[in-house]
């Protein structure tokens, strides 16, 4: 074959931030909004890459660059590629475009190789993926993004454990908000972190982590708690409960680990006031999105009452996407 075109998703985390890097527990879903690598073997070693979406500069296209480079380190002979880059999802908004980018050119070049893309296999690349975005980026991910976007499946969320870095321990647990009545719905505050500066928020507070410093640590230790609760509520379908701890850990995040903003913050309270069953911040911080759960009847309401919030703020208006557990990367 010469041509191989793989999607990979976007994830979205429930609960469980700034926990992946300490040796802790998250429970992110894949989504339905993705990246689509077309690779095409070339006759010479040049590897050329396009992106519908590419942002500025070619800094991006390191993350193309390092999962050729980590592929080429398992030992696999990576020929001159072709690479055509489409994608849905928000660059830099917290739902982990980078991983499904990474996720997307390591599918499509194992598919390109001949590689079958069993479980074991996914797991092999959700870690060349990890490597590619810390070694190569310079991003010090923690691996949540890449293995949810190469191990996601629908009707289920990934509880994933860290206390084994090298090995992470990956749970499916059911989630079937829909069955429930409820509905999950990530809002994009529009505001831009930059995760792959080495300076900013991220690594900083990766820095104090490793430490020791109490406070923060006093929000990874309740967070792991979190963690390990809401997927018990969420398996029971008590999507109440699941809410609570939610707002639980959206406090946690903005006062302990001090990674919210002031719009992060406006679109969790302007949910809770609309009735929402839950809402916090998701993804680093400083930006990005927001996840809440919410009962269908009351969708509109929540959506509403976050616009007018943002509108009385003087803010542009954020962008809603419903999202449900999806399938992982996959040959398209
Ligand atoms: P997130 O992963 O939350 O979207 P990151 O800062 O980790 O945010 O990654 C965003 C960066 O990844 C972009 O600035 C760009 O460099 C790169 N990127 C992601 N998706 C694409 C794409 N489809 N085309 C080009 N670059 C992309
Ligand atoms: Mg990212």
């Amino acid at each position: 074959m010469t041509t191989v075109r793989a999607t990979a998703p976007g994830r979205v985390n429930l609960i469980g931030e700034h926990t992946d890097y300490n040796g802790g527990l998250c429970l992110p879903i894949a989504i339905p909004l993705g990246t689509t690598a077309t690779v095409t073997r070339r006759d010479d070693e040049a590897v050329h890459v396009t992106s519908d979406r590419a942002p500025e500069g070619s800094a991006w296209r390191q993350y193309v660059d390092g999962v050729v480079a980590e592929l080429r380190t398992l030992g696999w002979a990576v020929p001159g590629l072709d690479i055509e880059v489409t994608s849905t999802l928000p660059l830099g908004g917290g739902l982990s475009s980078s991983a499904a980018l990474e996720c997307a050119v390591a599918t499509a070049v194992a598919g390109l190789l001949g590689h079958e893309l069993d479980s074991h296999l996914r797991r092999v690349l959700a870690e060349v993926a990890r490597r590619a975005e810390t070694l190569h980026v310079g991003a010090p991910t923690g691996g949540m993004d890449q293995l949810a976007s190469m191990l996601g499946w629908p009707d289920h969320a990934l509880l994933l454990d860290f206390a084994d870095l090298e090995r992470p321990g990956v749970t499916p647990v059911p989630c079937r908000p829909g069955a429930a009545g409820v509905v999950l719905l990530v809002t994009d505050t529009g505001v831009r972190h930059r995760l792959a500066d080495g300076d900013g928020g991220y690594a900083q507070r990766r820095r104090e982590c490793e430490a020791g410093d109490p406070r923060r640590w006093r929000h990874v230790r309740s967070e792991n708690e979190r963690v390990r609760a809401a997927a018990a509520a969420m398996e029971a379908g008590a999507w109440g409960r699941v809410g609570e701890l939610m707002v639980a850990s959206h406090v946690s995040l903005r006062d302990d680990f001090e990674v919210s903003c002031r719009e992060l913050d406006l679109t969790v309270e302007a949910a809770l006031a609309a009735g929402a069953l839950g809402s916090r911040m998701t993804g680093g911080g400083f930006g990005g999105c927001t996840i809440t759960v919410t009962h269908e009847g009351r969708v509109d309401a929540v959506r509403d009452g976050i616009d007018a919030a943002y509108e009385a703020a003087g803010l542009p208006r954020p962008v809603h996407h419903e999202v449900a557990p999806a399938e992982g990367a996959r040959l398209t």
